[in-house]
């Protein structure tokens, strides 16, 4: 079997060489250039939001996020456990501690189970809820393979106990509401922050980077301001404030601006592929892919299948390593970040979802560029595997 389907690769069909050799022939490959600038006003745009940044990572973007969100050492941060671990490390990068609320259906944190655990688990004086005497400041709420969270609940509850929300759209560039109070607004425009990434597996990607933006305008400079040095002055070195190097190069953007220009194209493409999937799999018992939630318009960047596990009891390896030989690349959904060795004996609060589907996601080739014949075949290579495996 010489054929190969990847899980999810970048797209390049675009004007990606001819702005990369543009950035290089007129000496533009570091921090300043008018790509970074333009692929901010390209995102904001995009984003129906007045000031986006720039930055070197999705990680990058959510540590700024935090710190602009005054997250300091001791504070409380609540955290989801299925998701990928960079959406977590930034708490412990400022010394904070996650407490770890469990997701619904969506794979996103669950509102429900976060009201709860602020009603009964916390204090709230009026100004301040704390849990076990430490101010709890700030919500991570990852909008998981491009679903949106119930931002509409979260913000209610953020606002009532003044808890900063840092959206993680890392996954989600491109989905928004398309009903509802929030109609319009596109993940990682609603909360305090939000954070973008341009990974290479990422709906777009500038091989390494990432964005934030945030509902104040002003923070956003302020943000743009630290991850260049905190620099205040063009021609001395004065700085007042701590610093990273956290900004973009002009060549990343360059990429992420012809990348701008197909992103449209690419949701439509994800989108259809789901559909085509959809039908593949309709009907089909011992799987089911996983839909996006009702009044959005999700950019459908990662497909997940959910084995049945009574009637499937092969572990995800051999379920990965049986479909690899096919010559098709899948991969397990994330383990729990709560389990992981730095965050072991970190609080979690009624996990129940997050190991429940922790154990029967498998994630299936998405990238744009997958063919109808090619998405046929995943699916009945994945229906023949997983019908030889059933018991009962
Ligand atoms: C990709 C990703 C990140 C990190 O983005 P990088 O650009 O790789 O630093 C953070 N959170 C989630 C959920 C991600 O998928």
């Amino acid at each position: 079997m010489d054929r190969f389907i990847p899980l999810s690769i970048p797209n390049f069909e675009g004007n990606e060489k001819k702005y990369v050799n543009d950035a290089l022939d007129q000496g533009w490959v570091s921090t300043g250039g008018a790509y970074i600038t333009k692929l901010e006003q390209e995102l904001a745009k995009f984003l129906h939001t007045d000031n986006v940044a720039a930055c070197q990572s999705g990680t990058s973007a959510l540590h700024l996020s935090l710190v602009e969100a005054g997250v300091k050492p001791g504070d409380v941060v609540l955290v989801p456990p299925l998701t990928f671990i960079a959406a977590v490390n930034p708490v412990r990068y400022q010394f904070a501690t996650p407490v770890f609320i469990d997701c619904d259906d969506s794979f996103c944190m669950d509102p429900q189970k976060l009201r709860s655990f602020c009603e009964q688990e916390c204090v709230w004086d009026g100004t301040v809820l704390k849990h076990r005497e430490r101010p709890v400041k700030a919500v991570v709420v990852v909008h998981v393979f491009g679903n949106m969270a119930d931002m509409e609940a979260i913000m209610d509850l953020a606002e009532r106990y003044h808890l900063k929300v840092i959206e993680d759209a890392t996954e989600a560039l491109g989905t928004k509401y398309t009903d509802g109070k929030l109609k319009g607004k596109y993940a990682g425009t609603i909360g305090h922050f939000g954070a973008f990434s341009f990974n290479g597996n990422k709906i777009i990607t500038t091989g390494g980077g990432g964005a934030v933006t945030a509902n104040d305008p002003a923070v956003v400079d302020h943000i743009r301001y630290l991850s260049t040095q905190a620099k205040n002055d063009p021609h001395y070195y004065i700085h007042d404030e701590i610093g990273y190097n956290y900004r973009m190069t002009n060549l990343q953007a360059a990429l992420g601006v012809a990348q701008m220009e197909e992103l449209p194209a690419f949701i439509r493409r994800k989108q259809e592929n789901f559909e085509r999937y959809q039908e593949a799999f309709a009907g089909f018992e011992l799987a089911e892919l996983m839909s996006f939630r009702d009044g959005t318009d999700s950019n459908k960047w990662f497909y997940s299948l959910r084995i049945d596990r009574r009637r499937i009891s092969a572990s995800m390896r051999e379920i990965i390593t049986a479909l690899e030989k096919k010559g098709i690349q899948t991969r397990a959904i994330w383990g729990l970040i709560n389990v992981q060795r730095p965050y072991e004996n970190e609080e979690t609060y009624q996990l129940e979802k997050a190991p429940y589907y922790a154990e029967r996601i498998l994630n299936i080739p998405c990238s744009t560029q997958i063919t109808e014949e090619e998405i046929r075949y995943v699916a009945d290579e994945i229906k023949q595997l997983l019908e030889a495996l059933a018991n009962g």
